[in-house]
C-alpha cells in the first residue's frame, strides 16, 4: 500500500481531503450487512484476507488532486496489491467479472466501434488493453482488422489474438493504430503510465479510445466505495482525463461525459478518443 504518492493521474502533489470510510470485517461474515451480497463479500475477502490481513476494521482517507480532481483514497493499493486481488479473484470464480453479463455487451462494442471509426477510419491493427475476452474487438474482426488483446483473462474470442496479461508482454517490434482502454484506468496503480506505454506502441497518428465510469465522489455519504473500495481505485472526472491525455501526448479529438452500457445495464461513462502526438502539454495551460 503507498501511503505517500503523487496524483496518479496528473503527478499534482496537492490533495484536499473528502472523507473518511470505515470497514468492519464483521460486515461480511455471517450475519453481517454484506454477508448475502456474494459480488460485494467477494471484495470485502479481498480488503481483509489479502490488503489488511491482519485488521478488523480497515480506514480510508479519501482525497481530491486539487489540480486535476481525480478522487481515490489513501493508503492506495499498489501495483503488488492489485496482482494478488485479480490473482484472488480469479481463483474464487474463474475470470474475476460477471460472467453471465458479459457477453451482452454487443451493442457497447457496436457504440466503441462506430466513435472510433469516426476518427481512425480504416483500423487494421487494433489492441484492446484490459480487454477480457475480446469481446469489444468483434467489430473490428467482422470488418478483417487484426485484433490483439492484453490481459489476465486467458480465454479470447476466436480470431483475437491475446499477447499476454499486460503492455509488457507486447513484443518490442508490434505497434497499432488503435488501442483501447475501456473500464480499465479505473482499476490500476498508475493510470498516467498505463496511457504513457499505450503512447508508446501505438503507430505516429495511432489513437487511443478510453472509457472510465463517471463516479460522483463527494463525501462520506454520497460516493462509490460505500459497499467496497476494491473494485475500482481511481475516480475521474472529464477535467481529470483531459489532464491525464494532454500530460502524456495526446491530442484529444472527442471527450464526452454521456449514458453507455456496461455489461448490459446503462451506465454513465466519460469518454475520450485521442490521437498520439509529440507535443506535450505544459500542466499550467491545460
Ligand atoms: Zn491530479
Amino acid at each position: 500500500m503507498d501511503t505517500t504518492f503523487p496524483c496518479p493521474a496528473c503527478n499534482g502533489e496537492s490533495w484536499l481531503p473528502v472523507g473518511t470510510h470505515y470497514y468492519w470485517r464483521a460486515e461480511h461474515q455471517a450475519n453481517g450487512n454484506w454477508y448475502r451480497d456474494q459480488y460485494v463479500r467477494l471484495r470485502r475477502r479481498v480488503l481483509f484476507e489479502i490488503w489488511f490481513p491482519d485488521a478488523d476494521v480497515v480506514i480510508l482517507s479519501s482525497r481530491r488532486c486539487a489540480t486535476c480532481g481525480l478522487a481515490c483514497y489513501c493508503p492506495r493499493p499498489d501495483s503488488f496489491d492489485l496482482e494478488a486481488k485479480y490473482r484472488f479473484l480469479m481463483e474464487a470464480k474463474g475470470v474475476g467479472t460477471r460472467d453471465a453479463a458479459v457477453e451482452q455487451d454487443a451493442a457497447r462494442a457496436a457504440w466503441v466501434y462506430e466513435t472510433i471509426c469516426a476518427v481512425q477510419t480504416n483500423p487494421f491493427r487494433v489492441l484492446d488493453v484490459g480487454g477480457g475476452n475480446g469481446r469489444l474487438m468483434l467489430p473490428f474482426l467482422a470488418r478483417g482488422a487484426e485484433c490483439y488483446l492484453v490481459d489476465y483473462a486467458t480465454w479470447t474470442h476466436q480470431g483475437v489474438q491475446r499477447l499476454g496479461s499486460t503492455l509488457a508482454d507486447v513484443p518490442q517490434a508490434m505497434s497499432f493504430d488503435v488501442a483501447i482502454c475501456s473500464h480499465v484506468l479505473e482499476h490500476v496503480a498508475y493510470p498516467r503510465r498505463l496511457l504513457e506505454e499505450v503512447h508508446r506502441i501505438l503507430c505516429d497518428d495511432g489513437i487511443v479510445y478510453v472509457e472510465v465510469p463517471l463516479e460522483e465522489f463527494r463525501n462520506n455519504a454520497w460516493n462509490p466505495i460505500l459497499a467496497e473500495p476494491v473494485t475500482h481505485i481511481s475516480f475521474f472526472t472529464a477535467v481529470t482525463l483531459r489532464h491525464l491525455l494532454l500530460a502524456v501526448g495526446y491530442q484529444t479529438n472527442l471527450l464526452e461525459e454521456c449514458v453507455g452500457t456496461y455489461e448490459g445495464q446503462p451506465l454513465p461513462v466519460i469518454r475520450a478518443v485521442a490521437t498520439k502526438s509529440n507535443w506535450l502539454a505544459d500542466p499550467v495551460n491545460i
